[in-house]
C-alpha cells in the first residue's frame, strides 16, 4: 500500500497532534442535588437529530462554551411543539439546557440564525453543510479543548453558505482545512510540511501534513498543479480574493487532496463528503 493511501497503516505519522486534553467538561455532567443547579445556557449549532420513541428526537449539538452535547428534546417532532423548526440541522440556537447522567435535556430554544432554511432548500448546499457538521461532530467528540474555536469557525461557514458568499466547494475546503488546522492538523501548503524547508514544493502528502521538499517526498507522491496548491493555501488562510478566482480543474484537484488530507487525519471516511457534487 502506497505511504499516501489514507488506508495505509504502516507509514510513520510524524505529525504531534496537539490539545486534545478533554479540559473545560467539569462543571458538566456532574451529579448536583436540584434541577435549576443542573440547568445551563449556551448557544449552540444542531449537528444531526435522530428520532426517540414516539414525540422525542435526540439532538447532537456543538456549543459555544461547553463543547459537544447530545440532549433530548421532548416532543419536538409534533406539530404543536414549542421548538418548532429551531432544531433542526445547521440551525444556530441560544438554548437552555438541564445536564442528565448520559444526554442533557434541551428545557427552551430561541433561533439566533436561521441557516437551515437557505441551505436545506438547495440539495448542493445541503450537502456541503452535511459534510461540514459530520466534521465538527467527529473532530469536537475527541477534542473538547478547541470547541468554541470549531463553534465560531462552523457558524462562520455556515453562514457564508446560507448567503452564498463563495462557491459552495470552496466554502466547504475551506472550512475542512481551518477545522483541521483549529484541531491541531495544521497543513502546510508552502515550506515542507515535514522539515520546514521553504517552498514552494511540488509533492503532496497527507500522512506529512502538506506539501513536502525532494528530500522528505515519498514515493508515489502526487504532484499538483502549482495554481492548486496556491488555492488551498488560500482556503486554509481565508484569502477569498484568490480562491473564488481559481479555475475549475484546480477546484476540483485541491477537493481531491483535501479529502484525502481529512481521511487520513479523522482516520475514518466521511459518509457526507461523497455526497457533495464537484464541478
Ligand atoms: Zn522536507
Amino acid at each position: 500500500m502506497p505511504p499516501d493511501s489514507p488506508g495505509g497503516t504502516t507509514a510513520p505519522r510524524p505529525m504531534v497532534r496537539q490539545g486534545s486534553a478533554r479540559k473545560g467538561w467539569e462543571d458538566k455532567g456532574v451529579a448536583q442535588p436540584s434541577f435549576a443547579s443542573r440547568a445551563y445556557r449556551d448557544d449552540a449549532v444542531v449537528l444531526r437529530t435522530h428520532k426517540l420513541g414516539e414525540a422525542d428526537r435526540i439532538i447532537t449539538l456543538l456549543t459555544k462554551h461547553h463543547g459537544q452535547v447530545r440532549a433530548v428534546a421532548k416532543g419536538v417532532r409534533r406539530t404543536s411543539s414549542r421548538f418548532g423548526a429551531r432544531l433542526e440541522p445547521f440551525m444556530v440556537a441560544d438554548l437552555q439546557l438541564v445536564s442528565g447522567k448520559t444526554l442533557d435535556i434541551v428545557t427552551q430554544a430561541v433561533a439566533k440564525g436561521a441557516y437551515g432554511g437557505d441551505i436545506a432548500s438547495d440539495y448542493g448546499r445541503y450537502t456541503v453543510a452535511a459534510a461540514m457538521t459530520e466534521t465538527a461532530e467527529k473532530l469536537t467528540d475527541v477534542d473538547g479543548e478547541s470547541g468554541t474555536a470549531q463553534y465560531n469557525l462552523l457558524v462562520g461557514a455556515l453562514a457564508s453558505l446560507s448567503r452564498n458568499e463563495h462557491a459552495a466547494g470552496l466554502i466547504l475546503d475551506s472550512y475542512l482545512l481551518r477545522a483541521l488546522a483549529t484541531g491541531g492538523w495544521a497543513p502546510s501548503f508552502t515550506d515542507c510540511a515535514r522539515c520546514g524547508l521553504p517552498g514552494p514544493h511540488s509533492a503532496f502528502s497527507a500522512p506529512l501534513g502538506g506539501m513536502v521538499c525532494p528530500g522528505c517526498r515519498p514515493p508515489g507522491s502526487p504532484a499538483p498543479a502549482p495554481e492548486t496548491v496556491v488555492l488551498l493555501a488560500a482556503l486554509l488562510t481565508g484569502a477569498w480574493a484568490t480562491a473564488d478566482a481559481s479555475l475549475p480543474l484546480h477546484r476540483k484537484e485541491a477537493a481531491g487532496l483535501v479529502a484525502a488530507y481529512l481521511q487520513w487525519h479523522l482516520e475514518r471516511v466521511l459518509k457526507s463528503l461523497k455526497h457533495v457534487e464537484r464541478s
